[in-house]
């Protein structure tokens, strides 16, 4: 491979989308951990208790070894969560795979995407997938749950006005839906509140009547946790889109949840900083739901994940009340520090209405790189190299195998792949964000010149203007769009 002279530049991508809450609260968070007693309507205890697609019952779990957590709901039930990340908070109708050496007898073993990598993963650990919901039998709504009734619409009308009451069937079609179209809810109403004062009115209302929420952001969530199962009220936060303050010292941003991730960027590049994370969704997924499913993206190698990078939230409980931890300060020692427990939670303990998060200065040189290797290993120990050697500008290593890029050649516009046509299973897209361009530049060059006489890399290419670096990261950005173009799949992502 020749090196091309590179071309640094800053990167802009184009956006890929446009377009119950209980109660209980930390105390109860706090209390005991009782068996589960399942209320058929809640999702987290759906989601936490529906048995795998066996039918038969858990197994007794090591709760230690697992990580439980327990979670507690506002009908004072206590809701046990058999879940290793966040995302089986909403992974009820989602299967996953549980890697976990010790642990072998959860679930039967299923069938991996291909038999070479169920050998390969086979042999470093001992595999399970479980699978919650699919298969399971319906869920049926709990009757102790309120209907919603002409009244109800009433007072809403009257804290919201009538902008903020939307029962247009062709409105509330839309938000009864993910965007891949997978789950579908039975909502007759859609809120949209423009404060967090009347976020905390219709919660306190919707607790005292006995009514289900589901909290929606920008609705790009791909495990249905933003659409409702049944007809609860959906309250989407995307009339609150304003920024409050910007600390150009610090770089320190203050804003409401609703505020689109996209827009956040622009603001915040227009001051010299970027916001920590970047995502495929970035158009349309708001703040508040990054934060709810503790999104990772493509900076998280850089930058970390949100728990780091969230300095403070505010927060509507079930009940109404509203919890301000809305603090800017990075280094709080001043005891707990509860916002964390709301990053990641998918709305299942409140709803996040305003957010402090700290946001990292821009780099003047961006350079990218597009690389193949002929296997995973090879993408394993490069990860390390890059790491090692490039150290401090290293922004961002995104893998992909040939079946991504493939989807991507197929269905997605005026994209191209940027090498030419042979057997490599497996690519990577390196980024490297830097002070000094020549220096940057020089670095990577030399990385992937090593890299190659190494043998863990096998052909590849530097872009050598924004085009190309556009065309690269669009083929990482669109793989889950693409996955549309053949009905749809659970992708992975960091
Ligand atoms: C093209 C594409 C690429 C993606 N790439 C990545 C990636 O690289 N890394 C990654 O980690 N994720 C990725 N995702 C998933 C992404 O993290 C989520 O789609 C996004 O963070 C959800 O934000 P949202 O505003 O759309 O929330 P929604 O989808 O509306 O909601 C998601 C969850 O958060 C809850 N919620 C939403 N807003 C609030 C609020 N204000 N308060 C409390 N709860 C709330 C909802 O109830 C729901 O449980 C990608 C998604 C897409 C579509």
């Amino acid at each position: 491979m020749a090196l091309p002279s590179l071309l640094s530049h800053s990167r802009t991508r184009s956006s890929v989308l446009r377009e119950p809450l209980r109660q209980g609260g930390l105390r109860a968070l706090l209390a005991p951990w009782d068996p589960p007693s399942v209320h058929p309507h809640d999702r987290a205890a759906e989601r936490a208790c529906t048995p795998p697609s066996t039918g038969s019952s858990p197994p007794p779990l090591d709760w230690t070894r697992l990580g439980s957590r327990t979670i507690s709901s506002g009908a004072g039930m206590s809701l046990t969560q058999y879940g290793l990340t966040n995302h089986t908070l909403t992974s009820q109708r989602r299967s996953y795979w549980t890697l976990c050496p010790q642990h072998s007898s959860f679930g039967p073993p299923a069938e991996i995407a291909t038999k070479e990598a169920q050998h390969s993963v086979d042999d470093s650990f001992g595999v399970q997938q479980r699978t919650f919901g699919s298969a399971a039998e319906p869920i049926q709504r709990n009757p102790d749950y309120s209907v919603l009734n002409s009244d109800d619409v009433s007072y809403f009308k009257s804290i919201l006005g009538d902008n903020g009451v939307v029962q247009d069937k062709d409105r509330v079609a839309v938000a009864n839906v993910d965007w891949m179209g997978k789950y579908k809810g039975a909502s007759q109403l859609l809120l949209l509140p423009k404060s967090t004062n009347e976020v905390s009115k219709v919660l306190a209302y919707c607790d005292s009547r006995r009514l289900a929420v589901v909290p929606q952001g920008g609705n790009t969530g791909l495990v249905g946790g933003s659409v409702p199962v049944h007809d609860e009220v959906i309250v989407n936060l995307g009339g609150m889109d304003k920024i409050i303050s910007f600390d150009n010292v610090n770089g320190i941003l203050t804003c409401e949840a609703g505020c689109v991730l996209e827009n956040l960027s622009t603001f915040v590049e227009n001051e010299g900083f970027i916001m920590p994370l970047d995502l495929g969704a970035k158009g349309s997924c708001q703040i508040g739901g990054n934060i709810s499913t503790n999104a990772g993206g493509l900076r998280f190698i850089r930058y970390g994940s949100l728990h780091g990078n969230v300095l403070g939230l505010e927060v509507v409980l079930a009940n109404g009340t509203v919890l301000d931890m809305l603090t800017t300060l990075r280094k709080d020692n001043t005891g707990y520090d509860l916002k964390h427990l709301f990053v990641g939670s998918e709305g299942s303990l409140g709803i996040v209405t305003k957010v402090s998060i700290l946001t990292p200065a821009k780099l003047p040189s961006t350079n990218v790189a597009f690389l193949s290797c002929n296997d995973y290993m090879s993408c394993q120990k490069l990860l390390l190299a890059a790491r090692r050697s490039l150290g401090e500008i290293l922004s961002a290593f995104e893998f992909m195998d040939r079946q991504c890029i493939d989807l991507a050649m197929t269905h997605l516009e005026g994209v191209h792949n940027p090498l030419p046509v042979s057997p490599y299973k497996f690519y990577v897209l390196i980024e490297t964000t830097g002070s000094d361009e020549s220096y940057d530049k020089a670095k990577l060059e030399a990385f992937l010149l090593r890299s190659m006489e190494d043998g863990l890399v096998a052909d590849g290419v530097i872009a050598q203007d924004i085009s190309q670096a556009s065309n690269f990261w669009r083929i990482r950005e669109c793989s889950i769009e693409a996955t549309q173009g053949c009905g749809g799949a659970t992708s992975t992502y960091s």
